[in-house]
């Protein structure tokens, strides 16, 4: 049985004092919840707030984006090193979002998934076909391809702690959802990539998250699909309550 795992993705949304009040509502409503691994990732500069908010807490606290140097002249970047010093556990990377509008590469996936794997940290991987890609039939290339350069020269030992976010690119923040059998095809997909990177054994664990418009209605129907290994939820996530309901979908 692969636990679940429901990540929060809060992108550019939130200053410190918002991050403080979402805990400060979210942790009562799932203090008791065991059932699933619950992970927020908010802006950088939120990260100490949340952390502190979540102390001795069943949230773990994640960034949505590293460099793969542990140190160097990049402005604006922000390291592992840096992420496991304000109490980083987990690290979003290749968002559809970072590839869209910030030159996020396979090539620079594979460079950040060897980088969050070498520090500790647990990577969420996204991978995802936008919608042109799904109308030309070209679902299955994309995320193969995504898959095998993303995995590329990576050891199923490191791989161990590995999380993969299938997130079709047209359901993200549109309001339209996946089927649960239409992500169940892709991830199945997505497990068997990662057979072949890794091995039978590492696949079989591996956990798979859907994300692209997830919401308190549409949780359980998603979750309930076998190959559904939890949810990276984006706009739902921001509410303390919407956030709560589909963790305890
Ligand atoms: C996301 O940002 O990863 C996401 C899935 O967004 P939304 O839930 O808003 O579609």
């Amino acid at each position: 049985m692969r636990k679940k795992l429901i990540a929060a993705n809060w992108k550019m949304y939130k200053v410190p004092d918002d991050a403080r009040d979402f805990f400060r509502n979210f942790l009562p409503l799932v203090a008791d919840h065991s059932r699933d691994e619950i992970v927020v990732c908010p802006p950088f500069v939120d990260l100490p707030a949340a952390v502190e908010s979540a102390k001795s807490s069943n949230v773990a606290i994640g960034g949505q984006d590293m460099h793969w140097e542990k140190e160097g002249a990049f402005t604006g970047e922000v390291s592992t090193a840096m992420l496991l010093a304000v109490g980083c556990t987990h690290v979003i990377i290749g968002h559809s979002e970072r590839r869209q509008y910030f030159g996020e590469t396979d090539d620079t996936v594979n460079l950040k998934l060897k980088a969050a794997l070498e520090a500790g940290l647990t990577p969420i991987v996204c991978v995802g076909e936008v919608l042109e890609e799904r109308e030309a039939g070209l679902t299955d290339d994309v995320l193969r391809r995504q898959c095998l350069r993303a995995f590329h020269a990576i050891s199923a030992k490191k791989a161990a702690k590995l999380v993969v976010a299938y997130e079709p690119v047209w359901a993200i923040g549109t309001g339209k959802t996946a089927t649960p059998q239409l992500a169940a095809d892709a991830h199945q997909l997505i497990r068997s990539e990662a057979a072949k990177a890794f091995g039978e054994k590492l696949a079989d664990s591996l956990r798979i998250l859907y994300g692209g418009s997830v919401k308190p209605e549409n949780a359980k129907a998603l979750m309930s699909e076998e190959e559904i290994d939890g949810a990276l939820v984006g706009g739902a996530s921001l509410d303390p309550k919407s956030f709560a309901a589909i963790v305890k979908y």
